[in-house]
This record gives C-alpha cells, structure tokens and sequence, in this order.
C-alpha cells in the first residue's frame, strides 16, 4: 500500500471523511516519522513501534481523532503524547493559520519528534508532563491526547475555550474508549463516542503516576 491507496481505504470505511483531514493525509508522509528500519510499513494502517519504548498510533485512530476534533485553520490546539510528532504534523496541516502545541514526557522522544516535525513551523513541540495540560499558552479551541487517560484532567477543561472541544482515549490501563468533551455556556458535555480503543497509559499527576 502506497499514501494513497491507505487514504481511498480509509474513506471507503468511512473513517476519513472530511476535506481538511483528508488533505492533511495527502500532505503529511507518514514515513518521516518512523525509524529507518520501519520506514517501509508506512502506510499499513497499523501502530508500530517508536523510540522509548512507545508506538505511533495506527493511521485509522489519527483520521478518527482528527475528524472528531473538528478542527478549523485558524485554531488553537493542544496535543497531550507527541510521540512521532505524526498526529502534531496532521493537525499543523489542518489548522495552517493556527498553531499546535505539543507535550511528550519521555525526553528521547521529544527530541525525535523535534527533528521529525522541523518543517512544520506551526508547531511547537515541548517537553513535560502534559496531564496538567500546558497553562502557559492557554486557552485552547481543542485538545487531543493521545495516551490512555484514567478520566479527563480538571486543568484540560479549565484551558479549553468556550465552544472548544477535547477529544481522548479514556478508561483502563489496556483498553481505552474515545470520549468527546464540549465547553457549551461554560458546562462540560462528555459523550461516549462508541469507538474502542488501545494507547500506552498517560502518566503524571492526573494520569497513572
Ligand atoms: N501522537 C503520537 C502517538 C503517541 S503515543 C504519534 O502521532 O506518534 C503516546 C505518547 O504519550 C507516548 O509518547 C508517551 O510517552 C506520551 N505520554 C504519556 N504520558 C504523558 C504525559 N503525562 N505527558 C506527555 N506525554 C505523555
């Protein structure tokens, strides 16, 4: 499978729907974000491994959060777990006169994803424990975390604007559910989005320790 054979299988099950994500996909080369011995499965929809110890998430989960995060080009957007930098990169192409900031708590990641996203100059990639969110540059229009949380963290919907949106794998150690946050007249909506799921565990105060 080539880019574009994994992007006609993702709008087949319907899993890639919109025009801003789906040129996202055709934008980002999946490649740039694996290790050289990887670089070959790119475009498998499967996650697989990256430096310490951690995985990139599998392409079908990225167009899934992608398209829930309903994400506009002028927006403002927090990502918890950079990882690859893969999912940072997505969402830098599809808010292009917005900015992503980006958290990752294992230091030999953050430098990977540093040299992984150095075209993107929309995107900032920082280094800390992103279960506290990061207050400095809030609020955000969305925030999308990409490691299995016990709940959602108080300070993720106390930095979210009002109308924004937070999307997050949420429940166990081993499987997760995708839950979608609302911000509508200052109350928080949470609702279930039906759609199982497997990411490493968030750690730090509001994660698993
Ligand atoms: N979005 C990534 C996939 C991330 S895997 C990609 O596109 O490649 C989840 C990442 O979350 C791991 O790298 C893990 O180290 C990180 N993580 C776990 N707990 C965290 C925390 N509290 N703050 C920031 N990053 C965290």
């Amino acid at each position: 499978m080539d880019r574009n054979d994994l992007i006609k299988m993702l709008m087949a099950e319907k899993l890639l729907r919109s025009r801003r994500v789906i040129k996202a996909f055709e934008d980002v080369p999946r490649e740039n974000f694996l290790p050289d011995s990887l670089k070959g499965l790119a475009y498998s929809d499967t996650p697989l491994p990256i430096p310490g110890g951690q995985t990139i998430s599998a392409p079908h989960m990225v167009a899934v959060m992608s398209e829930y995060l309903d994400v506009k080009a002028n927006h403002k957007i927090l990502e918890i777990g950079t990882g690859s930098g893969y999912q940072a990169a997505i969402l830098s192409r599809m808010a292009l006169r917005g900015k992503v900031y980006t958290l990752e708590v294992v230091l030999e990641l953050t430098d990977f994803a540093k040299k992984n996203l150095a075209g993107y100059k929309n995107v900032r990639v920082f280094s800390g424990d992103g279960s506290i969110g990061l207050p400095e540059y809030a609020l955000y229009d969305r925030i999308i975390a990409t490691a299995g949380c016990p709940g959602i963290p108080r300070p993720w919907m106390d930095q979210l604007k009002e109308g924004g949106r937070i999307v997050a794998p949420v429940g166990g150690v081993y499987e997760q559910r995708l839950i979608l946050v609302e911000k509508k007249n200052g109350k928080i909506l949470e609702t279930d989005l039906n759609f199982p799921c497997v990411f490493v565990p968030l750690r730090g105060l509001y994660g698993w320790r």
